[in-house]
């Protein structure tokens, strides 16, 4: 115990001559793809050594991936997060864990190892979901780099981020941006992309870029489904077999519409039981087509072109990344570079108000069905409350089953016997995003149509 403080080796302890010569070569001389303000000097290492802190989301395929290229990079202040366990189907490619660490938190165990490894760094892993978190904590960061396989949590980082911006006179304050770097893996496909929120295209502008996407617990499934997808799921693993709708010995074909059709009215019938909306012919095909294989060479390609992008992001020594690349290696290597689009009304980082037009006649389960389905917005288990009279109206929420229970029969009426009038504003809250959206709805009466 005595020899602890001598234990605790300092940065200048771990250091060895030329350890940094290759980074460097980037950070001490200027060239003809440095960014514009960039100005080679010495001190960049301690900054991206001591000072520049990155978030890392997810230690899985990605993550793992990440860590260590940050870490040689480099970074020294590097926090990890994930929900996880590790797997034992895991440890292929998460190469960071060991078979005698199956069934410990991946972020802890991450960490320990790079840790261990990369003499200097500090990695801090949390072991819990992203939504555990506040602004406090989000706001700590230079840098998020995401390596994430689920849409919901990647919209959910970029709403954080987004709440996180200032606005003076409708132009962000430069200062309160915090960039992105997201990577995703499918099989030999892969991309990775810069978002600077408020000022370049986010993970809403291009919502249609993302499949639809899936992986639930047997239980949620069978007893307790809250999303779509656990409809889908249920009739497609239990339903299907029992009632072997086509004959005994004909497995799903997700490329024959009677097998999707069948298997989407029959989701919609239990989706209806729960009260759950959002079930549609599309959703139905993309759960049951989906197979996504993870490849490690594809997790190692994408997670150095994100590294990079941190690397470029934090030293300003290149251009960074403009904005969006594609990797596939299905046949040979193929990549392309484009730039994603900001959308002008966009839902989440747009200024401008979103209008939601129905008949005053429409029911209320439409405005929902619309939500979820409509590629604009996607939402996954909208809970929709209004101000009525000066006081808080909820009018449908399904995350909470006391009150589902409560206002299910709202998705039945109208939005004119529920007392919504023209202009008048809904808060919908919904698993993607930390803060609850608002929409104006702009109401046509029976008349106006006439
Ligand atoms: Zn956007």
């Amino acid at each position: 115990m005595a020899n602890t403080e001598q234990e605790m080796t300092s940065v200048e302890d771990v250091e060895w001559p030329d350890r940094w010569n290759h980074l460097c070569k980037f950070m001490e001389r200027t060239g003809p793809f440095a960014h514009p303000d960039f100005e080679p000097s010495k001190e960049m290492l301690d900054f991206i050594k001591s000072t520049c802190k990155i978030l890392v989301v997810g230690a899985g395929g990605l993550g793992c991936e990440l860590l260590k290229d940050l870490a040689l990079m480099g970074f020294q202040l590097i926090d990890v997060i994930d929900m996880d366990t590790i797997d034992v189907s895991n440890l292929n490619r998460q190469f960071l864990f060991r078979h005698y660490d199956v069934g410990q938190p991946k972020a802890k165990v991450a960490a320990r190892f790079v840790n261990e490894r990369v003499p200097g760094c500090k990695v801090t892993p949390h072991f819990c979901k992203i939504q555990d978190y506040d602004e406090d904590f989000y706001r700590k960061f230079h840098i998020v780099v995401c390596g994430l396989d689920s849409i919901v949590a990647r919209r959910w980082i970029n709403g954080m981020l987004l709440s996180l911006l200032n606005y003076e006179d409708s132009m962000v304050d430069q200062t309160t941006i915090i960039p992105m770097v997201d990577g995703g893996t499918e099989g030999f496909k892969g991309n990775a992309r810069v978002i600077l929120p408020g000022l370049t295209a986010c993970v809403e502008c291009t919502l249609d870029l993302y499949p639809p996407q899936i992986n639930f617990p047997m239980c949620t499934i069978a007893n307790t489904p809250r999303l779509p997808e656990h409809c889908i799921e249920y009739v497609r693993i239990l339903q299907w077999p029992q009632e072997k709708p086509f004959g005994a010995s004909v497995a799903i074909d997700g490329d024959d519409p009677s097998h999707i059709q069948w298997i989407f009215e029959k989701s919609v019938e239990r989706a209806n039981k729960y009260g759950i909306v959002g079930v549609n012919y599309r959703l139905t095909q993309g759960v049951v087509k989906r197979i996504i294989p993870a490849v490690a060479s594809t997790n190692a390609v994408i997670a150095a072109a994100c590294a990079t992008e941190v690397f470029k992001i934090a030293t300003s020594c290149c251009m960074p990344l403009n904005n969006y690349v594609n990797f596939n290696d299905t046949e040979g290597v193929y990549t392309y570079t484009f730039e994603a689009e900001k959308k002008d009304d966009c839902l989440a980082c747009s200024q401008i108000p979103q209008k939601l037009q129905f008949s005053e006649e429409a029911k209320l389960r439409e405005v929902l069905d619309y939500l979820t389905e409509s590629a604009a917005y996607m939402l996954r288990s909208p809970g929709v409350t209004t101000m009525i009279n000066g006081k808080n109206k909820t009018l449908y929420m399904q995350t909470v089953k006391s009150i589902e229970e409560k206002t299910k029969e709202n998705l039945s009426k109208t939005l004119k016997e529920l007392g919504l009038e023209d202009g008048q504003e809904i808060y919908v809250a919904d698993l993607t995003s930390p803060s609850s959206l608002t929409f104006q709805l702009q109401l046509t009466s029976k008349m106006e149509k006439d």
